[in-house]
């Protein structure tokens, strides 16, 4: 028979992003087959959706080979680290798929709590095991989870995040950094030489240590920006109609004197970093507002015309008159990523914007205002295509 620790081993590898409650209960079940004198070792465990997919693929539209799954990515309790699978090994380490002993393990895993494909009513799975929590498919896919399945298994080559480090928070950190535009080539769970890469520019690109490790500090920053990223609305700039008649005669106090960051203002930089991270937009991170932050700002401008109003724009960061053609009037009550470049353009200027939150309230059309007075147009608060212009251009 095959050493027992050889199946474990085996099986531990594949158990990497296996919610621990099943990870474990899947090892337990190794040992007990042994014991009975089966050797069984796990597979399969957690399977990212891209994975899923390309096995979907397998088989279908017009790839060679035989179907290998009936679930499309996201449909399988694999995706979610909810299921594994496991093999009967021969004394030569070889899988033997058929035999009386998958119903044997069946069994003795159902006894543990584990629920068996062998039971499925459409299509029998007897290598196959999951536990559900309770969930469906399309909970998991809305993103429920079941209590537990935020702990990782631990990368066990080294507890650092760094070079030659794999496994399931590889694969998180790769995720998000290409979320936050890094290339990093595909998602493979492997801290290689262009995550490693990718990690150094990050890290440098936010003034950080640029040593290729990914610690506390540098997981904290790229866990703020992806935060930062979603919970920014990207759509949605609600226009209303302009009041009839302006009831109340609003002070409006001098414009402050836009101050000239030259030691490299905090505000700043967060613009130049978000900037970077959500429109690719390669600026020095430096606290500096000089040409290519402007241009930048642009560029995200443009960026996000076309996007929410198909403005077909080439994304050059410079404002000409096709850009200012497309602006769109922003006012009080607007929110999303073109009221966050209003806010980071008068940021930059030394205005008080009250926030970089892409919310355009009473604080932001304040600075609008001042803004507007300062540069000779009406102070209406309203950032129309001349406003944008005086801005931008
Ligand atoms: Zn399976």
């Amino acid at each position: 028979m095959v050493e027992l620790q050889y199946l474990l081993d085996r099986s531990e590898k594949q158990l990497e992003g296996v919610h621990a409650t099943i990870a474990n209960k899947a090892i337990e079940l190794v040992k007990k087959a042994y014991n009975k004198g089966i050797a069984i070792a796990v597979t399969q465990g957690y399977r990212s959706i891209e994975y899923q997919n390309s096995l979907y693929a397998i088989g279908r539209f017009g790839n060679s080979g035989k179907k290998v799954t009936n679930a499309k990515g996201g449909s399988s309790y694999h995706n979610f680290g909810l299921a594994f699978d496991f093999c009967v090994f021969d004394d030569n380490k070889q899988p033997v798929w058929d035999g009386k002993e998958y119903s044997i393990i069946g069994q003795m895993g159902k006894d543990m709590g584990l629920e068996w494909g062998g039971d499925f009513k459409s299509i029998k799975d007897k290598p196959h095991f999951q536990i559900t929590f309770g969930l469906t498919l399309s909970q998991l896919q809305a993103g429920k989870r079941p209590a537990g399945s935020a702990t990782p298994t631990p990368v066990k080559k080294s507890n650092l995040l760094e070079k030659g480090a794999s496994g399931f928070t590889v694969k998180d950190l790769q995720e998000k950094l290409i979320k936050l535009g890094y290339a990093i080539g595909k998602v493979d769970s492997e801290f290689g030489k262009l995550t490693d890469e990718a990690v150094r520019k990050f890290q440098k690109d936010n003034c950080l240590d640029a040593d290729g490790i990914a610690g506390k500090a540098t997981l904290a920053k790229i866990d703020e920006l992806v935060k930062a990223l979603t919970n920014t609305p990207t759509q949605a700039i609600k226009v209303e109609k302009a009041p009839a008649t302006e009831t109340k005669a609003e002070v409006i106090k001098a414009p402050p004197t836009p101050q000239k960051t030259t030691s490299g203002d905090d505000k700043v930089k967060s613009i130049q970093s978000r900037l970077n991270t959500q429109y690719a937009t390669k600026l020095d991170v430096d606290g500096l507002y000089g040409k290519a932050t402007k241009q930048a700002l642009v560029k995200a401008l443009q960026t996000e015309l076309n996007k929410q109003y198909n403005a077909k724009l080439k994304v050059d960061g410079a404002f000409g008159k096709a850009t200012k053609a497309k602006c769109p009037t922003v006012r009080k009550g607007a929110k999303g990523d073109i009221t966050y470049v209003i806010q980071a353009a008068l940021t930059c200027l030394g205005y008080d914007a009250n926030g970089l939150d892409g919310m355009y309230g009473a604080g932001l059309e304040k600075a609008v205002k001042q803004f507007q007075k300062a540069k000779g147009l009406s102070a209406d608060g309203i950032v129309g295509k001349d406003t944008f212009e005086k801005l931008l251009g």
